[in-house]
């Protein structure tokens, strides 16, 4: 159980980039760094408007001096500083993360990055060696995966509850883009443009988030190939806003991952359904603290959250016992406790702690990255079956 009391010795001297007033995920970011004290906002490149990040900034409590006008600045000036910053979150739009990030090993920070990580796979791949050289932590805010339903999901299938897994259905398909609304919205204006967003919309604000649901629950399995579909359903949309996907196990299982803007009436529609050949597990993120668990033959049950009944790792991050409410902002806050125990342990050189160590890392996003790869070439392709090692 999880009561605040500290994990690491001394918090992290932590910075931000992006995340600025208006941003729609700086908060989150800032409120689960900082809930278990194991992170110290100290510095910041919050915004692309210099005096405007600044002002905000100074509004969030970090000293004026250390509210920089943009990150190399800041990582400049930090580097001479006795009390310098360890660590920065980049939560800036897609197409900034590869060469933030990159900057950030370079001057020996820890990294905890936005999805998608970047654009290409080799981009991906340099930053997971880059990271790997310099023994640095690179963590990826897949930020749903922090919720204690999800890990008992994850013991379930390791235990062999449901038998062989058989069949995964991944999807991440909302409404809220069924209207042309990056006509009047500027965070959703960039995620629509290829120049920014990167060659995908929907599969990378969201698909990956379906994707590494499945592979953290299921991480046996190994995609040997992929066949897409995507397309705009909005007119003058440069990207798509809709993508299936049919995936192919190595060991003969098979996937299905919808991610989707145009769903309409669904407000986040982020569910995993595990089938084995004994019993599924479905997931909601809108109802996270449940896990419905259908043994064949017998009647279906729902695990709440908080319950002796549950697996020990499902346990670990209660913070106030069963039949209370937890959401997303105490699975960011787990996911957030991981990332500072991970750097506390690298700053002490304890690696062999961190070979066994999880939190959502750039393997992770690299991953994710691949992923959008092999779907923009099968569906450009007319939607072909690709080989995925190639
Ligand atoms: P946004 O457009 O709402 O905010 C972006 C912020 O970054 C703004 O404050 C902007 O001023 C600032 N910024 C832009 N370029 C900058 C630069 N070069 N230096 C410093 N600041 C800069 O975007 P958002 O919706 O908050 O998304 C940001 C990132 O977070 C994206 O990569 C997105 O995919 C990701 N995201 C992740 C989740 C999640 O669940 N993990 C949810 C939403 C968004």
């Amino acid at each position: 159980m999880i009561n605040g009391e500290r994990v690491i010795e001394n918090p992290i001297r932590w910075a931000m980039i992006g995340g600025g007033r208006g941003s729609q995920i700086g908060y989150i970011h800032r409120s689960s760094a900082t809930r278990d004290r194991n992170f110290m906002l100290v510095a910041g490149a919050f915004d692309i408007d210099p005096e405007r990040g600044k002002e905000f900034g100074v509004n969030i409590g970090v000293d004026a001096e250390r509210c920089y006008p943009d990150y190399q600045t800041m990582f400049q000036e930090e580097a001479k500083r006795e009390d310098g910053i360890q660590a920065v979150s980049i939560a800036t739009p897609n197409g900034t993360h590869y060469e933030i990030s990159r900057a950030a090993l370079m001057a020996g920070l820890h990294v905890i990055c936005e999805k998608p990580l970047c654009f290409e796979a080799d981009q991906a791949r340099e930053l997971e060696d880059l990271a790997r050289e310099k023994k640095l932590v690179f963590g990826v805010t897949y930020g749903y995966t922090g919720h204690q339903m999800v890990q008992q999901a994850k013991e379930m299938v390791a235990r062999g509850d449901l038998g062989k897994i058989r069949i995964v259905q991944m999807q991440f398909a909302h409404g809220g883009c069924n209207i042309a609304t990056e006509a009047n919205n500027a965070a959703q204006k960039w995620r629509t443009d290829p120049k920014i967003a990167g060659p995908s919309f929907i599969l990378g604000d969201v698909g990956t988030h379906a994707l590494y649901l499945g592979e953290l629950i299921c991480p046996e399995l190994e995609i040997e190939s992929l066949l897409c579909t995507k397309q705009s359903f909005v007119e003058g949309r440069q990207l798509e806003d809709n993508a299936f996907v049919l995936l192919n196990y190595k060991d003969g299982a098979k996937g299905t991952l919808w991610a989707s803007g145009v769903n309409c009436g669904s407000m986040h529609g982020q569910k995993i359904r595990v089938i084995g050949e004994k019993a599924s597990i479905e997931w909601w993120n809108e109802r996270p603290n449940q896990l419905r668990y259908e043994v064949q033959g017998e009647p279906a049950c729902v695990m709440e959250r908080g319950t002796d009944y549950l697996y020990g790792e499902a346990l670990e991050e209660d913070r106030i016992g069963g039949g209370h409410v937890e959401g997303l902002f105490e699975s960011w806050s787990n996911l957030y406790r991981r990332f500072a125990i991970a750097m506390d342990a690298a700053n002490r050189k304890d690696y062999e702690f961190l070979k066994d160590f999880w939190y959502p890392n750039v393997h992770d996003g690299a991953r994710g990255v691949k992923f959008i790869e092999k779907c923009v070439e099968s569906a450009d392709e007319g939607s072909v079956w690709v080989d995925y090692e190639k």
